[in-house]
């Protein structure tokens, strides 16, 4: 009897890290979510602790128990000194195998009901692998274990080493860099946080000095990290969505580039760097990592051993995307000139420019969506996209709720900043890791204009449009890139009809919005789940954009598991063909009519001006 095809996804977060199995059609067979547990206290990898002791396994049993939250969890988010942001590699890999046993778990018990009643069963074809970009891990080649906890995206321990990156270069050699990786000197990429472990760590600065052929570092982002483990070291590569975040890559050549690694002071032939590859293809073979390596404790049931071993032995790893790509996928943003935003711990902007490479220079990063190597013709080339980063969004609500105890839940917040009517002129700049897109700024965050009247809604309001002022100023700046980008012999109007496909309609009073180069955004994440947050969003883009929240609430594991359908086999046997077979054998399992909430502004064009302008004045001072 034939079997049902299935797809499984690991999707590591900045907070969370959950398996999903996807049925063909993109709904979700089974699912399993560890929350991060975090804490302040420890400051580097304790390799006598006991790594992880678990039994999540035995409570799935029962089915209902798809999402833990931290109370025995192992300490994976660590926050050792202020503006510091590190993870345990070892007990990301360790959440990893718990979360994909817990589905194998429901995946078996499912099976066997099938089974006894003459249906046909599940089969796990191909695995998919989405992660948080950035987040740089060094590890020993020869005992395979990390030397450092990895530094997480949003940390900002390396702005030293930033300005003097800036301040050592001349400004044509800074364009220079830019040009070739699409990105500016910043703590958020693995350049920055490489330099700092190799100077820092006194094991790691050891082998760096002293690579031998027995030992030397291998580095890593979360992608590579966990192919490597979860291949029993066998396969040592990144996908090129993640490759492009380490400001080492050259877009043009799909190759580390020497002059990038010089300009950062790093030798190249001191470390170990991961081969770079399409989003889609064969990665490796799934083999149970070694967990006395890593002195596991995860007592996991035999049950869950044996699940492991015969649902995924022989199964391929095809498909990797770096976590704002693949929610780029999951939600089928495929078109140039259509749009993403993803609100999840930061926010993350992403729009299409197909296969043309646009360097912003207004602010925004240059990056790869995707590359589906495996599909034919254009589908087959790789896809770049502007990128607007921010790094304080969702995180903001987790601030309001831990450090100022304005709300218990995160799902608190859009009722706290709508029960006034505005911010009472307060304006909260989340500045917590500097300000990313489209200002670069190294700084604080601040809270202006507080008076006697202010209250906690008032506090809470002004941080939520300070995450969405910065989506707005993003969309202005790939505005203007795309303006600046017109080729000699077209006009301003083909460009950006080409580009945006578009048509650009006086619908605003105010020629900054009728700019805003789309006219539809697509967003998900934690965040874009409150209505009132979303509201406040589309009223400070103003009338010209329209957001349209995902159907799907885990478009960045679809994303995954888009790439691994794609990735794997030959095109006979592959999940979906490409991308019209995609489209159509999902919206049999998705309506997107029926679950397709939009937002439009509401709010007067005079107090919308007012209120950016304000914006505009608090990030100035906040130079
Ligand atoms: P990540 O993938 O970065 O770990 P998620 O997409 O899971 O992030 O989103 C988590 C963030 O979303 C948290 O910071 C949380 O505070 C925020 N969040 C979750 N639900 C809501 C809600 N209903 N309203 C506002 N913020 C929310």
């Amino acid at each position: 009897m034939s079997t049902i095809p299935t797809i499984l996804t690991i999707d590591v977060g900045t907070t969370s890290t959950r398996a999903i199995i996807f049925n063909k059609d993109g709904t979700e067979f089974a699912k399993h979510q560890i929350e991060y547990r975090t804490s302040a206290n420890s400051t580097a990898l304790d390799k006598n602790m006991p790594i992880f002791s678990h039994e999540g396994i035995a409570i799935t049993e029962t089915d209902d128990l798809e999402f833990e939250r931290p109370k025995d969890n192992p300490i994976t988010l660590i926050f050792p000194n202020p503006g510091w942001v590190e993870c345990n590699p070892v007990n990301i890999l360790a959440n990893c195998l718990i979360c994909v046993a817990a589905c194998l778990v429901k995946l078996a018990k499912r099976n066997k009901q099938n089974a006894a009643r003459g249906e046909p069963t599940h089969e796990i074809k191909t695995i998919g692998i989405a992660n948080m970009r950035e987040t740089s891990i060094l590890w020993s080649k020869k005992t395979g274990l990390p030397l450092y906890n990895g530094i997480v995206w949003n940390d900002t321990r390396t702005s030293g080493i930033v300005d003097d990156v800036g301040a050592s270069h001349t400004k044509e050699e800074l364009e220079d860099a830019r040009n070739k990786c699409g990105l500016p000197p910043a703590t958020y990429f693995s350049a920055s946080k490489i330099k700092w472990l190799v100077e820092n760590n006194e094991e790691i600065k050891l082998l760096y000095e002293n690579p031998t052929n027995d030992d030397c570092l291998m580095f890593g982002t979360v992608d590579t990290w966990l192919v490597y483990n979860l291949t029993r070291e066998r396969s040592y590569i990144t996908d090129i969505t993640n490759a492009s975040r380490t400001g080492l890559m050259n877009l043009d050549t799909k190759h580390y580039d020497e002059s990038l690694f010089k300009l950062w002071g790093i030798d190249s032939s001191r470390i170990m760097f991961p081969e770079i590859r399409s989003s889609s293809e064969f990665f490796g073979t799934f083999k149970i990592p070694n967990l006395k390596k890593f002195n596991f404790n995860t007592r996991l049931t035999e049950t869950a051993f044996n699940d492991l071993k015969k649902y995924l032995k022989g199964v391929s790893i095809s498909g990797i995307l770096g976590d704002q790509s693949s929610s780029m996928v999951g939600q089928l943003v495929l078109q140039r000139g259509s749009a993403k935003c993803t609100y999840g711990t930061g926010a993350f902007l992403l729009y299409n420019t197909g296969n043309k490479k646009m360097i912003s220079s207004h602010g925004t990063l240059t990056t790869f969506a995707y590359w589906f190597a495996n599909l034919k013709g254009s589908e087959g080339e790789p896809c770049y996209a502007l990128e607007g980063s921010i790094a304080v969004a969702g995180s903001i609500v987790n601030y309001l709720r831990d450090n100022l105890k304005f709300i218990d839940a995160a799902a608190d917040v859009g009722p706290l900043a709508t029960r006034v009517p505005d911010s009472s002129g307060v304006v909260f700049v989340p500045a917590f890791s500097g300000l990313y897109s489209p200002y670069w700024i190294q700084t604080r965050g601040n809270i202006f204009g507080l008076t006697q009247f202010t209250n906690s809604s008032h506090i809470a309001r002004a941080a939520i449009e300070g995450v969405c002022f910065q989506v707005k100023a993003i969309l202005q700046a790939m505005a203007e890139d795309a303006v600046d980008d017109q080729d000699d012999d077209r006009s301003i109007e083909e460009e950006m009809k080409d580009l945006t496909m578009t048509t650009v309609t006086p619908i605003s009073d105010d020629p900054e919005e009728t700019a805003l180069p789309l006219k539809n955004l697509s967003v998900d994440g934690g965040m874009s789940n409150s209505k009132e947050v979303m509201q406040i969003q589309a009223d400070i883009l103003g009338p010209s954009v329209t957001i349209n929240q995902a159907i799907s609430a885990e478009c960045t594991a679809f994303g995954a598991a888009i790439a691994a359908g794609f990735g794997f086999a030959d095109e006979d046997e592959r999940i979906w063909r490409n991308f019209d077979d995609l489209t159509n054998t999902i919206a049999t399992g998705m309506s997107a009519t029926d679950k397709l909430v939009s937002y439009k502004c509401e709010e007067a064009f005079e107090s919308r001006k007012k209120k950016w302008r304000l914006w505009e004045k608090a990030v100035e001072r906040s130079k």
